[in-house]
């Protein structure tokens, strides 16, 4: 059967391996929709080739200038609402979100509550709103599959375990590019350095998202929601090669991992072809060739964003709402050369402390905690700068 598929933020890293692995199965998926914010040349390449009827870009004049290039057949959407109105049509089976950022909660929703299957790469959609969406896939009986190659890795642990089999989760992380730098180095890096990360090619936020280890943090809850466990029940281990890709420890002691090297499109496909395993480009592990595998435990000191994550989940309500827009707008001050690298934490610790949480929130708390942490951060960079 050829599944519909839309593909949310088809211009980025995981969008572009995304339609590396469809392209190798046309007579699997069929792409609806494509959706990107601005990049209108990369969009328009992928439209002649994969010729989807509908296509999305968040900036009016971009989707203006893709108009211009009169594709035939393509419905060209702009504005708030256009990705969860091309989610929600009915030729479509399957939504495939990689956008960054919270942008990507009002579609995942939508999706769901349409029925479809969700293969979800936009971990900040879970960060922020887990519980309202854990609640809407139950509901509507939907599929959410985890792209993110920890979660990825979790989910191919636990199949064929039961799930009151499940003790505890332990997620790898690289390390980022920081794992030996001491504090006082940390106060100096610059944006290119933060930009160099050891083992994956990602996007720019997530690449300093795993330099500060908030990138871990923000998967840390997102395994909460995903595999319904309490956050001392899931641990972070420092593992410098990227291949052990996550664990889990099972009732008995006995402990599954799933290996294999870091690329990006064995999960997606995973998630797209589920249960099955097909084939694919990437390279075969070699045990041998990789010689050795190391695990230490990270340094929460040296990177408060980990403890921030542990500490928000625990705390609960809407706290974990407002460390993902904290950090969503300190790193793109970073970003920016607004502040230092060192500042992320602290701007992100502040918003949490200023922040009155509401506990079991619906969608409309979450949406104004998820503005408020964001007009919070704002001023205080504003205040910085004067
Ligand atoms: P990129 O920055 O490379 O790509 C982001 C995509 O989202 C682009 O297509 C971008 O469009 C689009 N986009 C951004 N804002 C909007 C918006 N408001 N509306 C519509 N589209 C938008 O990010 P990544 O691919 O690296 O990451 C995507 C998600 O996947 C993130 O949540 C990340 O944490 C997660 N992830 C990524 C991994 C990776 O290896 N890259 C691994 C695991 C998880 P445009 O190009 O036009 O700006
Ligand atoms: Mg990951």
């Amino acid at each position: 059967m050829v599944r519909g598929i839309v593909l949310l933020g088809s211009t980025g890293s995981i969008g572009t391996q995304a339609l590396d692995v469809i392209r190798r199965m046309p007579e699997r998926f069929r792409v609806v929709g494509l959706a990107a914010g601005s990049n209108v040349e990369l969009l328009a390449k992928q439209i002649e080739e994969f010729r989807p009827r509908v296509a999305s870009l968040a900036s009016e004049e971009a989707a203006q200038r893709l108009r211009e290039w009169n594709f035939s057949g393509l419905e060209v959407l702009t504005g708030p609402s256009s990705m969860e109105e091309m989610v929600t049509r009915e030729d479509v089976d399957l939504v495939l979100n990689a956008v960054v950022g919270a942008a990507g909660i009002l579609p995942t929703l939508a999706a769901i509550k349409a029925g479809k299957d969700v293969a979800l790469a936009n971990k900040e959609t879970l960060v922020a709103a887990g519980s309202v969406v854990m609640r809407a896939v139950k509901e509507h009986n939907v599929r959410l599959l985890p792209v993110d190659s920890e979660h990825s890795a979790i989910f191919q642990c636990l199949q064929g375990v039961r799930e009151q089999d499940l003790h505890k989760v332990i997620l790898t992380a690289s390390g980022g590019p920081f794992r030996k730098s001491t504090k006082e180095e940390l106060e100096r890096v610059t944006v290119e350095e933060a930009l160099a990360h050891p083992t994956w090619n990602m996007g720019e936020k997530i690449t300093i998202d795993s330099a500060t280890l908030m990138n871990k943090g923000l998967e840390v809850i997102e395994a909460h929601w995903l595999f319904q466990i309490q956050p001392e029940r899931i641990e972070v281990v420092i593992h410098p090669q990227s291949i052990v890709h996550s664990l889990v420890e099972l009732t008995d002691g006995s402990v599954l991992a799933q290996l294999g090297v870091a690329d990006m499109r064995l999960p997606i496909q995973y998630a797209l072809t589920f249960p099955e395993r097909l084939e694919t480009p990437v390279k075969r592990l070699s045990l041998t060739e990789v010689g050795r595998l190391d695990f230490e435990a990270p340094d929460m000191d040296r990177f408060p964003c980990l403890r921030l994550a542990y500490e928000a989940l625990a705390a609960g309500g809407t706290f974990p709402t407002v460390l993902n827009a904290a950090n969503e707008v300190a790193v793109r001050a970073f970003m920016q050369g607004q502040i230092g690298f060192a500042h992320i934490p602290r701007l992100i610790e502040a918003a949490l402390e200023h922040h009155r949480v509401v506990m079991n929130p619906e969608l409309e708390d979450i949406l104004a905690a998820d503005a408020e942490g964001r007009k919070y951060v704002r001023q205080v960079l504003g205040e910085l700068v004067r």
